[in-house]
C-alpha cells in the first residue's frame, strides 16, 4: 500500500472508503482531486476491473491528467478506465444507444453557433422579432429548461414558465422551443444539452438500458460536484443506485456556474438520498502559503450562503499579496509583464510557473500585446478553439455532411462555399420545399427534378453527386486518405490556395494542421476503429486545450477564472479587479449573483502556491470608449493586514486618468446601480451586531481614499458600515491605514486606498 503514503489521514480514510456512497465537501486545494486518483487506483490494485469505473471530471484535460497520474500506479490498465467529461462519456453511450430514440448513431452534435443558427431560422419562420427574441436569450432559455429536464410540451404547459415568457413579452418561446427540438431532430442531430437531457429520456424509457450501465459502472466517482446541474445530477443518480458505490467531490465556495444552471442544492440533496452517506472532511490546504489561504477566507466570509468549512495551510506564511493599480489597462498589462520577466529572472522559475487570471476574455488583449513587446512565451486557455475557426468548420461541415446528410446546419454551410453557382435564392427554395414537403433538404436535393425548376435543380444536383460519392469513399479510405480526398474534391483546398494573403496563408496551413491531427489519428494503434466518422465523433466537444500540440512547451498561461478551475500555478496574477468588471455590472442586481462572483474572485486566489498579484486599472478601453474604473469592492473586503500595496505607478495627482471627483461622478451616474451598496452584508467577524450596517443608505458622493486629509478623531461615513470616528492612523502613503470604530459595527482596520470614505 505505499502508493497511499502520499495520503493524510482523512484522505486516506475516503480513498479506502470504497463502498457505499461517499462525499467530500472541502475547501480549494485540500487534495480533493487527489483522493478521486488515489481512490481510482486503489479500486483496481484492489482488484476491481478498470472498465467497471466511470469517473467524471470537468474538462477532458483534467481527465487526460488524472489517467496519467493512475497509469504510473497501476499502469496500462489504466486505459480502460472510463473517464471524461460527462457529454464525452455520455455522447459515447448515446452513440451505442442512439437508434432507439430515433437518431442514427452518426448524429451530428451541433455546437453552440449550429444552435443558434437553427433558432435564428425558426425565429425567422415564425416572423419573431430577433432583438426582442434575441437569440442568445432564446439559447439560455431552452438550455435551462433542458437541464431541468423540462421538454417542450412540459414548457408549454407549465404555468409559471408561461407567466414569465408572457411578462417579458417573449410569450413564443415554447413555440421556438418545439420547433427547435423538431428541427435538430429531423437533421439528426443533438445540442451540448441533449446529451445529458438525451441520456436521461434513454435511461427513463428503458430500464434494460438503464440496467446494462448499471452494472457496467459498480464504481462511480464526480469532480467539482459543485457545478452538476439537475439533469447530470439525476443520471449520477441512476446510474449508482443499485451498488450506490458513489463517491463525490467538490466545494460549494467554487460554485461559478449556476448562470449555467448548476445547481448548489445537488450537494444538499445527496445527503437526503443516501442517508448512510460517508462523509470526509478534508481542511489542509496543500496548495498555498498562509497569506494566500487567509485572504482566500477572508474574501469567502463575506458570503452569506456557506457551508462552514475551517481552512489552513501549514506552509511558510508566504509573501503578502501584492496589489498594484495601473492607470491604465496597457500598464496593467505592462506592470505584469515586467513583474513575470522579473520574477523569472530572480528565482529561477519556468514561465510555465506563471498564470494570468482575468474575469472576461476581452481583457487577455492587453495582457498579450506586453507579453509579446517582453518577448515572453505565452499560451491562451480556452479562447477560439481551433475547431471554431471558420475554415476548419467548413471542411469539417464537409465530413458531417458525408456521414449524416440530413445534417441542416453542414448542409446550408458548405452548398455554395466553395462558390458553385447555388445562389440564396436556390438554398430558400430547396428550404421552402422541404417544409412544404415535410421532408430534409438532403431529401430535396437528392431528388432535385422532383422538387425544384430547371436551373436550381441542376446546380444543387451536382452537389448532391459529390457528397454521395464522398460517402462512397469514406467506406474504403482511411480516416486520413478520406479527409484529403474531400479537402481536394470540395474545392475547399485550392479555394484556401488561391488566397495568397497572410489570412488565407493562415487559413490553409491550419486545415493543413487538421489533415495531420488526422493523419496521427488514423495511425494510432491504441483503438480499434480509426475511421473517419470515428474521428469525427467527439469533435464538436473538443477545446483548445484538447488540441494543445505541445501541452508541455514552456509557457506562461492566460485564461479566464472559470477555466482556472482545479488548476494550480506557483505564481499567479489576478487582473481587472474593478467595478463593473470584476465584480461584473450583470452581477450587481442580486445578491446571489454577486455572491457567485465572490466565489469567482475564491477560485482566482485558490490557484496560487506561492505568490498571488492582485491588479486594477483606474481606466480602461470599453467598446472602444476610455472609461474611468474604480477598485473592486473585492479589495476592500480583504483585511488588510495580508496585503502590500504596490503602488510604483503614478501618483494620484500625476496621473490624469485618476481624478477623485471624476470616480465619484462616475459611480454616481452607475445607471442606478448605486441601490446596491445598500444591501452587502459586513464581515462575518461582526455579524451579530450587524443588522444596522446592512441597513445603511449611504450618503451620495463615496469615492475610494478622499481622504487625504483625515486625521485622527474625524468622523466619516463608510458606505457600507455606516457612521465612525478615526481613531489611529498609521503607515506612509499610499500604504496608510485607518481604525476606526464604526457606531454599528465595532472597530476595524480599513487601508484607505480602497476604503469607500467620506470624511463628514
Ligand atoms: P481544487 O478545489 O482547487 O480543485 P483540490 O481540493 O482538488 O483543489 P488537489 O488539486 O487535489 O486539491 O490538491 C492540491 C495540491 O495539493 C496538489 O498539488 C496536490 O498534489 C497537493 N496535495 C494534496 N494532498 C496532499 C498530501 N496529502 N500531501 C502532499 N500534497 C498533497
Ligand atoms: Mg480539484
Amino acid at each position: 500500500m505505499d502508493y497511499l503514503q502520499g495520503l493524510n489521514p482523512q484522505q486516506r480514510g475516503a480513498v479506502e472508503q470504497t463502498k457505499g456512497p461517499v462525499m467530500i465537501i472541502a475547501g480549494a486545494g485540500s487534495g480533493k482531486t487527489r483522493v478521486i486518483t488515489y481512490r481510482v487506483a486503489h479500486l483496481i490494485r484492489s482488484g476491481v476491473d478498470a472498465f467497471n469505473i466511470l469517473v467524471l471530471t470537468f474538462t477532458n484535460k483534467a481527465a487526460k491528467e488524472m489517467r496519467n497520474r493512475i497509469t504510473d500506479v497501476v499502469g496500462l490498465e489504466a486505459k480502460n478506465i472510463w473517464m471524461g467529461t460527462f457529454h464525452s462519456v455520455f455522447a459515447k453511450i448515446l452513440r451505442v444507444e442512439a437508434e432507439k430514440l430515433g437518431y442514427p448513431s452518426n448524429f451530428t452534435i451541433y455546437d453552440t453557433d449550429d444552435s443558434k443558427s437553427v433558432l435564428k431560422a425558426v425565429l425567422k419562420e415564425l416572423n419573431l422579432d430577433d432583438k426582442l427574441y434575441n437569440p442568445n436569450f432564446v439559447y439560455n432559455r431552452i438550455s435551462a429548461a433542458k437541464n431541468n429536464l423540462v421538454a417542450w410540451q412540459e414548457y408549454q404547459q407549465n404555468d409559471q414558465i408561461q407567466a414569465d415568457d408572457f411578462q417579458s413579452g417573449r410569450g413564443q418561446i415554447g413555440k421556438v422551443y418545439e420547433m427547435y427540438v423538431q428541427r435538430c431532430y429531423r437533421a439528426g442531430a443533438m445540442d451540448f444539452d441533449d446529451l445529458l437531457f438525451k441520456t436521461n429520456e434513454l435511461l427513463k424509457l428503458y430500464p434494460d438500458v438503464l440496467y446494462k450501465y448499471q452494472n457496467k459502472f459498480k464504481y462511480l466517482m464526480v469532480d467539482e460536484y459543485q457545478d452538476t446541474n439537475f439533469s447530470q445530477y439525476l443520471i449520477v443518480k441512476k446510474l449508482a443506485s443499485i451498488n450506490e458505490n458513489i463517491c463525490v467531490v467538490g466545494d460549494d465556495a467554487q460554485s461559478i456556474y449556476a448562470f449555467r444552471g448548476a445547481n448548489i442544492q445537488n450537494i444538499l440533496n445527496f445527503e437526503k438520498d443516501y442517508p448512510d452517506l460517508h462523509v470526509f472532511k478534508l481542511e489542509q490546504n496543500y496548495r498555498s502559503t498562509q497569506n494566500i489561504v487567509n485572504v482566500a477566507n477572508s474574501i469567502i466570509s463575506n458570503n452569506k450562503e456557506q457551508l462552514k468549512k475551517n481552512v489552513f495551510s501549514e506552509k511558510d506564511h508566504g509573501d503578502k499579496i501584492k496589489v498594484n493599480r495601473a492607470f491604465s489597462d496597457n500598464e496593467e498589462g505592462k506592470t505584469v509583464a515586467e513583474s513575470i520577466m522579473q520574477e523569472r529572472t530572480t528565482s529561477g522559475l519556468k514561465w510555465n510557473d506563471f498564470a494570468i487570471l482575468y474575469r472576461t476574455n476581452a481583457q487577455s488583449r492587453s495582457m498579450e500585446e506586453a507579453l509579446r513587446k517582453l518577448n515572453i512565451p505565452y499560451k491562451i486557455y480556452g479562447g477560439l478553439s481551433f475547431y471554431q475557426r471558420k475554415e476548419i468548420k467548413d471542411l469539417i461541415a464537409y465530413f458531417r455532411l458525408t456521414f449524416n446528410p440530413n445534417d441542416e446546419e453542414a448542409l446550408k454551410r458548405v452548398i455554395n462555399y466553395p462558390r458553385r453557382g447555388i445562389g440564396d435564392t436556390t438554398v430558400d427554395r430547396v428550404i421552402l420545399s422541404a417544409g412544404q414537403n415535410n421532408i430534409t433538404l438532403w431529401e430535396v436535393i437528392l431528388e432535385p427534378a422532383k422538387y425544384l425548376d430547371g436551373r436550381s435543380a441542376g446546380s444543387v444536383g451536382v452537389f448532391s453527386t459529390l457528397i454521395q460519392s464522398f460517402q462512397v469513399i469514406t467506406k474504403t479510405l482511411s480516416a486520413y486518405d478520406a479527409a484529403l480526398h474531400i479537402a481536394q474534391h470540395s474545392g475547399l483546398l485550392k479555394d484556401l490556395y488561391e488566397d495568397k494573403s497572410v489570412e488565407g496563408l493562415n487559413r490553409y496551413e491550419n486545415i493543413q494542421e487538421l489533415l495531420n491531427g488526422i493523419k496521427e489519428f488514423s495511425e494510432r494503434e491504441d483503438i480499434e476503429e480509426r475511421g473517419l466518422d470515428i474521428f469525427m465523433q467527439d469533435v464538436a466537444l473538443l477545446t483548445n486545450d484538447d488540441n494543445d500540440k505541445n501541452p508541455n512547451a514552456d509557457t506562461v498561461s492566460l485564461m479566464t477564472i472559470h477555466s482556472s478551475k482545479g488548476l494550480e500555478f506557483p505564481q499567479v496574477y489576478v487582473v481587472g479587479l474593478e467595478e463593473n468588471l470584476f465584480p461584473s455590472q450583470m452581477s450587481l442586481n442580486s445578491r446571489s449573483d454577486l455572491e457567485e462572483e465572490r466565489r469567482l474572485f475564491y477560485v482566482a486566489v485558490t490557484r496560487a502556491e506561492y505568490k498571488l498579484n492582485i491588479s486594477y486599472a483606474t481606466s480602461r478601453f470599453k467598446f472602444g470608449t476610455l472609461i474611468n474604473c474604480e477598485p473592486s469592492r473585492f479589495l476592500d473586503e480583504i483585511d488588510p493586514q495580508y496585503l502590500e500595496l504596490d503602488f510604483k505607478a503614478k501618483q494620484k495627482n500625476d496621473n490624469p486618468f485618476f481624478n477623485d471627483e471624476r470616480t465619484a461622478w462616475s459611480r454616481n451616474s452607475n445607471n442606478g446601480n448605486n441601490d446596491t451598496f445598500s444591501k452587502p452584508k459586513p464581515p462575518a467577524a461582526v455579524k451579530t451586531t450587524s443588522l444596522l450596517a446592512k441597513a445603511h443608505v449611504p450618503s451620495a458622493g463615496f469615492a475610494p481614499s478622499d481622504t487625504n486629509n483625515l486625521q485622527v478623531g474625524m468622523e466619516v461615513e463608510h458606505e457600507r458600515f455606516g457612521f465612525g470616528k478615526v481613531i489611529n492612523l498609521e503607515g506612509k502613503k499610499p500604504d496608510v491605514k485607518a481604525t476606526i470604530f464604526f457606531k454599528e459595527i465595532g472597530q476595524k482596520q480599513l487601508l484607505l486606498k480602497f476604503a469607500k470614505l467620506r470624511i463628514v
